[in-house]
Protein backbone atom coordinates (compact mmCIF):
# COMPACT_ATOMS: atom_id res chain seq x y z
CA UNK A 1 0.00 0.00 0.00
CA UNK A 2 2.63 2.57 1.13
CA UNK A 3 4.77 1.86 -2.19
CA UNK A 4 1.26 2.11 -4.45
CA UNK A 5 1.00 5.55 -2.72
CA UNK A 6 4.89 6.34 -4.04
CA UNK A 7 3.84 5.49 -7.61
CA UNK A 8 0.46 7.54 -7.08
CA UNK A 9 2.20 10.43 -5.76
CA UNK A 10 4.77 10.59 -8.15
CA UNK A 11 1.86 10.28 -10.98
CA UNK A 12 -0.21 13.02 -9.85
CA UNK A 13 2.92 15.34 -10.03
CA UNK A 14 3.85 14.07 -13.73
CA UNK A 15 0.21 14.29 -14.75
CA UNK A 16 -1.44 17.45 -13.10
CA UNK A 17 1.99 19.41 -11.86
CA UNK A 18 0.06 19.11 -8.60
CA UNK A 19 2.23 18.72 -4.97
CA UNK A 20 2.61 15.16 -3.19
CA UNK A 21 -0.44 14.29 -1.29
CA UNK A 22 -0.48 16.36 2.24
CA UNK A 23 -2.39 13.29 4.01
CA UNK A 24 -2.33 9.98 3.45
CA UNK A 25 -4.38 7.12 5.25
CA UNK A 26 -2.75 3.59 4.94
CA UNK A 27 -5.07 0.68 5.39
CA UNK A 28 -4.73 -2.84 4.83
CA UNK A 29 -7.61 -3.14 2.74
CA UNK A 30 -7.80 0.67 1.18
CA UNK A 31 -5.83 3.47 1.21
CA UNK A 32 -6.84 7.42 0.61
CA UNK A 33 -4.42 9.99 -0.14
CA UNK A 34 -5.59 13.92 -0.17
CA UNK A 35 -3.87 16.69 -2.57
CA UNK A 36 -4.23 20.32 -2.51
CA UNK A 37 -6.23 20.64 -6.17
CA UNK A 38 -8.08 23.15 -7.57
CA UNK A 39 -11.28 20.67 -9.25
CA UNK A 40 -12.52 17.37 -9.07
CA UNK A 41 -10.98 14.07 -11.40
CA UNK A 42 -13.13 13.26 -14.76
CA UNK A 43 -13.74 9.64 -15.09
CA UNK A 44 -11.28 9.93 -17.87
CA UNK A 45 -8.39 11.19 -15.86
CA UNK A 46 -9.25 8.27 -13.16
CA UNK A 47 -8.72 6.00 -15.61
CA UNK A 48 -5.41 6.99 -17.42
CA UNK A 49 -3.95 7.24 -13.56
CA UNK A 50 -4.88 4.31 -13.09
CA UNK A 51 -3.50 2.49 -16.52
CA UNK A 52 -0.18 4.70 -16.31
CA UNK A 53 -0.01 3.09 -12.44
CA UNK A 54 -0.38 -0.36 -13.26
CA UNK A 55 1.82 0.05 -16.55
CA UNK A 56 5.01 1.10 -13.71
CA UNK A 57 4.03 -1.59 -11.35
CA UNK A 58 4.00 -3.98 -14.59
CA UNK A 59 7.51 -3.23 -15.94
CA UNK A 60 8.50 -4.01 -11.90
CA UNK A 61 10.93 -1.67 -11.60
CA UNK A 62 13.54 -2.34 -8.67
CA UNK A 63 12.82 -0.42 -5.66
CA UNK A 64 15.95 1.46 -5.10
CA UNK A 65 17.44 3.03 -1.63
CA UNK A 66 19.71 5.98 -2.13
CA UNK A 67 21.39 7.47 0.84
CA UNK A 68 22.50 11.35 0.53
CA UNK A 69 23.23 13.94 2.64
CA UNK A 70 21.13 16.84 3.73
CA UNK A 71 22.39 19.51 2.01
CA UNK A 72 22.03 17.98 -1.83
CA UNK A 73 18.89 16.09 -0.71
CA UNK A 74 17.31 19.74 0.01
CA UNK A 75 18.31 20.59 -3.50
CA UNK A 76 16.19 17.98 -4.62
CA UNK A 77 13.18 17.34 -2.39
CA UNK A 78 11.04 18.79 -0.26
CA UNK A 79 11.72 17.70 3.02
CA UNK A 80 9.13 18.96 5.15
CA UNK A 81 7.22 15.46 5.52
CA UNK A 82 9.97 13.91 7.15
CA UNK A 83 9.63 13.80 10.75
CA UNK A 84 12.65 15.49 12.60
CA UNK A 85 14.29 12.89 13.85
CA UNK A 86 15.96 11.98 10.81
CA UNK A 87 19.61 13.38 10.80
CA UNK A 88 21.79 14.51 8.17
CA UNK A 89 21.48 11.11 6.25
CA UNK A 90 19.11 11.26 4.16
CA UNK A 91 17.30 8.07 2.74
CA UNK A 92 15.52 8.57 -0.80
CA UNK A 93 13.39 6.09 -1.98
CA UNK A 94 13.83 5.27 -6.33
CA UNK A 95 11.06 3.72 -8.21
CA UNK A 96 13.36 2.75 -11.12
CA UNK A 97 13.33 6.03 -13.02
CA UNK A 98 10.34 7.03 -12.17
CA UNK A 99 9.59 8.30 -8.92
CA UNK A 100 12.16 9.24 -5.92
CA UNK A 101 11.21 10.70 -2.79
CA UNK A 102 12.87 11.00 0.79
CA UNK A 103 11.26 8.32 3.11
CA UNK A 104 11.72 6.49 6.16
CA UNK A 105 9.23 3.90 5.26
CA UNK A 106 9.07 -0.03 4.07
CA UNK A 107 8.93 -0.62 0.60
CA UNK A 108 8.39 -3.95 -1.48
CA UNK A 109 12.21 -4.49 -3.48
CA UNK A 110 10.00 -4.12 -6.89
CA UNK A 111 7.07 -2.72 -8.10
CA UNK A 112 5.26 -5.66 -9.56
CA UNK A 113 4.87 -6.47 -5.57
CA UNK A 114 2.21 -4.10 -5.24
CA UNK A 115 -0.76 -5.92 -7.23
CA UNK A 116 -2.73 -4.47 -9.22
CA UNK A 117 -3.65 -0.88 -8.33
CA UNK A 118 -7.87 0.48 -8.86
CA UNK A 119 -9.16 4.22 -7.48
CA UNK A 120 -12.70 3.18 -6.07
CA UNK A 121 -13.68 6.59 -5.38
CA UNK A 122 -12.51 10.23 -5.63
CA UNK A 123 -13.61 13.56 -4.04
CA UNK A 124 -13.82 16.86 -3.89
CA UNK A 125 -14.30 19.60 -1.58
CA UNK A 126 -12.89 22.67 -0.48
CA UNK A 127 -9.70 22.71 -2.45
CA UNK A 128 -8.58 18.86 -1.43
CA UNK A 129 -9.18 15.98 -3.85
CA UNK A 130 -9.02 12.97 -2.39
CA UNK A 131 -7.79 9.55 -4.04
CA UNK A 132 -8.99 5.82 -2.54
CA UNK A 133 -7.52 3.27 -3.64
CA UNK A 134 -7.09 -0.46 -3.41
CA UNK A 135 -4.68 -3.47 -4.39
CA UNK A 136 -5.63 -6.87 -6.05
CA UNK A 137 -2.82 -9.00 -5.76
CA UNK A 138 -1.74 -10.55 -9.33
ZN1 LIG B 1 7.95 5.37 1.33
Amino acid sequence: MHSAEHLLNGTMVKMFGCERSFSAHINKKKTKCDYHFQRPLEDEEIRSLEEKINGVIKQDLPVIIEVMDRKSAEKLFSLKRLPEVVGDDIRVVKMGDYDAVPCIGDHVGFTGQIGQFNITTTSFEDGILRIRFKLKSI
